[in-house]
């Protein structure tokens, strides 16, 4: 294997110098944590699943007019993506009540939303990610009013055509999170989406069942964590033909 200057490790991916400046490859690892890093563990074959699962999705959002980072899939565990300058916001879309809002607000997870909520997190691990509004969010100068209103509305557009696209696949979405970062050009910033979309930010319930699909399986003890996301990959039909061997193959 060549030798490539790491430039950041993250609990579930690791960023490499790419071939040419302005890009980075992204590499998806088994490693899962939770709780803001009180829970470790490892879920073998998730980095290989997260990464077709990641491709396939900003593909589509790509084709459909969302601008992303992704470049390319180059093999099992990595993509090529965009350099960008990332906004260090996490941007939550929630359609059904799950996770942190239940606890917050004591409603039921379950409990259908009658219209989609917008969250925003400050991405900070020593601060425990806290809620923040638009308002510090523009006060602190990490995003523009202008940032907000387009990050605002590329994620409600990609909320309803991932809602559409899961519902066909006999999922239900209900909830994600989303990060941005932003591109220089000569002239002009571009906001464009960053980081992943898989059963590792998103929560995922069987259309029928409510059978958690996500990460939850992991956070919650629930076993089978693989297995369901190995299940959201077959459904959107992107799992490798020798689908039960996520060995470091190359893929071309
Ligand atoms: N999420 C994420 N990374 C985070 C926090 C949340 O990908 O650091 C995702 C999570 O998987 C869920 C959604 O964002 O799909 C909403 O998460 P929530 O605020 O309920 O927090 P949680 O209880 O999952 O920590």
């Amino acid at each position: 294997m060549t030798r490539r200057k790491q430039i950041y490790e993250g609990k579930a991916k690791v960023l490499f110098e790419g071939p040419e400046p302005g890009t980075i490859v992204q590499y998806f690892k088994d490693d899962a944590t939770a709780f803001n890093n009180k829970k470790k563990g490892t879920v073998t074959g998730k980095g290989v699943l997260n990464n077709r699962i990641s491709e396939h999705l900003m593909i589509k959002l790509n084709d459909m007019g969302i601008p992303t980072h992704l470049i390319k899939r180059l093999n099992m565990r990595e993509q090529l993506i965009k350099k960008v300058e990332i906004i260090p916001i996490e941007v939550v879309v929630r359609n059904i009540v799950a996770g942190s809002l239940a606890v917050r607000l004591g409603l039921k997870e379950g409990d259908k939303l009658s219209r989609s909520i917008v969250e925003f997190f400050y991405k900070s691990d020593e601060l425990n990610d806290p809620l923040i509004t638009e308002e510090h969010i523009t006060a602190f100068d990490w995003a523009s009013t202008y940032e907000m209103d387009e990050i605002v509305t590329m994620s409600l557009r990609i909320n309803d055509f991932l809602s559409g696209l899961f519902f066909g696949a006999g999922i239900k979405l209900i909830d994600f999170k989303l990060e941005f970062g932003r591109i220089y050009s000569k002239d002009e910033v571009k906001i464009i989406l960053a980081d992943e979309i898989s059963p590792d930010s998103c929560r995922l319930w069987d259309l029928k069942t409510d059978e958690k699909l996500d990460k939850d399986r992991f956070r919650r003890d629930l076993g089978n964590t693989a297995e369901a996301y190995q299940e959201v990959a077959r459904r959107l039909g992107v799992l490798p033909e020798s689908s039960n061997n996520f060995t470091d193959e190359k893929l071309n």
